[in-house]
């Protein structure tokens, strides 16, 4: 197949193409580089099944000859990154997901949003089923990614009703691994390199809302498999060992034998109290589940970031 990966450079994109190249497919990576980064993807240029186009997909889409697939992964999607990005954050969400169905249809491709758990907003159902509609403050500062994904969302259902286009839609619990940016503000970099620097890891609030943490090479196996499946709708994408902050401060202090503790900041606004797949879903259609344990899968990241803070 030859596929479109949008955000191709980022943290998923790039692990993305890294998989399709390895299965023979041939892979056109698309990004502004605005967080995404060209050192994710430096190794692959050169190969004749690999190409990068820098291209900001709210503007059209131009693709040469043909296209069997597009991934639209493009996006800020760290809290960080889409509270500085905001109207770029709205603009790829509705903007880039309307061009990059636009070039599916075109080319008569089969079509995968990146969506989020964040479209359950600061759940009031937990774990969260693909059914729950979730709980989103629109107009608060996350509302800018989580009503840009639930947007993307509502418009890929639309060109599958209206267009036919054959589309998937993977709801994206956190996910964690090696080149996530070190600054992108993220819990699980933000406390290995605190740990690796000897500093004390910053806890936002008590510590006590939790999170369910998936290792990248679980999650991208996840997004092939409904690639390739019949799933029109929604489906969760995560791992469903949940824990604290809190907790997870003391085993990443613990992993890399950091002295320093943890110290208390504040609750950013509106950051969800818990999070958790329920992945029953894709158990069932996609004969799917996370292998990676989290000390397995924190210690390769803390390997990543080891030779990036020195
Ligand atoms: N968090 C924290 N310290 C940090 C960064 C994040 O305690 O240095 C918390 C944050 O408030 C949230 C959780 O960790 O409760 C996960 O945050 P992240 O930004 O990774 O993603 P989110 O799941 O909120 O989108």
């Amino acid at each position: 197949m030859r596929i479109v990966v949008t955000g191709g450079a980022g943290f998923i994109g790039s692990h993305l193409c890294d998989r399709l190249l390895a299965e023979g497919h041939s892979v056109i990576a698309m990004d502004n580089l605005i967080t995404g980064t060209a050192d994710n993807i430096v190794h692959l240029v050169g190969r004749d099944d690999f190409l990068f186009i820098k291209h900001d997909v709210t503007n059209y889409i131009y693709i040469d000859g043909p296209v069997d697939a597009v991934l639209h992964f493009a996006s800020p999607a760290s809290p960080i990154d889409y509270m500085q990005l905001p109207i770029q954050t709205l603009k790829v969400g509705a903007l880039g997901t309307h061009k990059a169905l636009g070039l599916a249809r075109a080319k008569g491709a089969r079509f995968l949003l990146a969506s989020t758990s964040e479209v359950y907003g600061d759940p009031l159902v937990h774990p969260q089923p693909e059914t729950y509609w979730g709980n989103v403050n629109p107009i608060g500062p996350r509302g800018v990614y989580d009503e840009a994904k639930r947007f993307a969302e509502a418009m890929t259902m639309a060109y599958h009703r209206v267009h036919g286009v054959e589309t998937r839609i993977a709801r994206i619990f956190n996910t964690y691994g090696p080149r996530m940016r070190l600054d992108d503000g993220r819990v699980i970099p933000n406390f290995i390199g605190q740990a690796l620097r000897g500093e004390p890891l910053t806890v936002y609030g008590d510590g006590s809302q939790t999170r369910s943490f998936c290792y990248v090479d679980d999650l991208v196996e996840g997004i092939v498999r409904l690639l390739h499946s019949d799933e029109v709708e929604p489906v969760n994408l995560g791992n469903p060992q949940e824990m604290s902050i809190l907790e997870l401060a003391h085993l990443i202090n613990q992993m890399t034998g950091n002295e320093a503790g943890v110290i208390f900041k504040p609750l950013p606004k509106d950051d969800p109290r818990v999070r958790r797949p329920d992945i029953s879903k894709a158990r069932r259609v996609l004969d799917w589940e996370p292998k990676i344990s989290l000390e397995e899968g924190l210690e390769r990241t803390i390997e990543y970031f080891r030779a990036k803070v020195g």
